[in-house]
């Protein structure tokens, strides 16, 4: 059993990108904009990071904090700005949003070519098309690196997934089917109305867990040496600790690893590499935007 070193992989990406931006002058930096609606712990902490790495790279970034109770017309005018600003070549409106707001019409609200997180329809619909236009969007684009970078085949490869949401599970399913030296996989999408779970999930050669369920993948669903890659973050308390909480996938890592031929670990697997592939979106609406 090996161990696919997200945190490793994600900063060779992220080198590369700062030799591809060293390369260039186009009188500015890339810039990215962060929207964020309330204050969940988490969704501070992912743009942080998101920040953070984006300054590394020398990659502007703004952050603008909204209200929990914004209504869906002031969210909408706050993205209409950002829009029409051509300084900005990326926005990002970091999910969950409030219940009371329809995801989908913000994602389709804003520029698809700003559309650094690839939510919305014309990029969804560029990824069913297999239009190379398009953004995809960062965490399941992070899986195909993961696996092309750690040399797995998924040509005939039979790749369970287990979600079906827009930000993970549907497209890494269209990823891994779509004609592509790494995609030509036969996919099988499983989701809480699927039957038969455990069974279908031990035909599997490839696993991609997306459920949000702490250790959800047992020992007995997977296929001996089969590849794992974990996208779950899942708190779970653990009293040992500073913080009162650890992080596990939706896999049961410590048991399931031994039977499989590489896995994804959480956290420092697929996380890293949803933010390595956010900075190569951005840079791309940045090469867009300024021609
Ligand atoms: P969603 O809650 O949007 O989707 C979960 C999916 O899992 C749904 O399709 C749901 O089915 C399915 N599901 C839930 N319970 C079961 C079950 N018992 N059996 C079978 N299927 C089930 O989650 P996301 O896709 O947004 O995220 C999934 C996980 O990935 C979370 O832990 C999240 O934190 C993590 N994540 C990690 C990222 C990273 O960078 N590493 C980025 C994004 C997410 P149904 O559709 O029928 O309800």
């Amino acid at each position: 059993m090996d161990i696919i070193d997200g945190k490793a992989i994600s900063e060779e990406i992220l080198e590369e990108l700062r030799h591809d931006l060293a390369g260039s002058n186009h009188g500015r930096a890339p810039s990215v904009a962060f929207v964020r609606v309330g204050e969940d712990p988490a969704s501070i902490s992912y743009v942080n990071k998101k920040q953070k790495v984006a300054a590394s790279l020398g990659i502007e970034s703004q952050l603008h904090v909204l209200p929990v109770e914004i209504s869906q017309e002031d969210l909408i005018k706050q993205i209409d700005l950002l829009n029409q600003d051509d300084t900005i070549d990326g926005i990002l409106v970091q999910a969950p949003l409030p219940q009371e707001i329809d995801s989908n019409t913000i994602f389709n609200r804003v520029n698809p070519e700003k559309d650094v997180d690839g939510f919305n329809v014309v990029n969804a619909g560029r990824l069913c098309q297999e239009d190379k236009e398009g953004f995809l969007p960062c965490t399941p684009a992070g899986i195909v690196e993961l696996l092309k970078r750690s040399n797995v085949e998924t040509a005939g490869k039979h790749v369970v997934v287990l979600g079906r949401s827009l930000i993970v599970g549907k497209p890494a399913g269209l990823l891994m089917m779509r004609q592509h030296p790494f995609g030509n996989a036969t996919v099988t999408i499983c989701h809480s109305r699927t039957k038969e779970l455990a069974k279908v999930v031990s035909l599997a050669d490839i696993i991609i867990a997306a459920i949000g369920k702490p250790r959800f993948v047992t020992e007995d669903m997977v296929k001996p040496g089969a590849i794992i890659v974990d996208v779950g973050i899942n708190r779970i308390e653990d009293p040992s600790r500073k913080s009162g909480y650890r992080l596990v996938g939706d896999v049961d890592f410590d048991r399931v690893a031994p039977k499989t031929s590489l896995i994804t670990p959480v956290p420092g697997g697929v996380g890293p590499m949803t933010v390595a592939l956010l900075m190569k979106n951005t840079i791309k609406a940045y090469r867009k935007n300024i021609v």
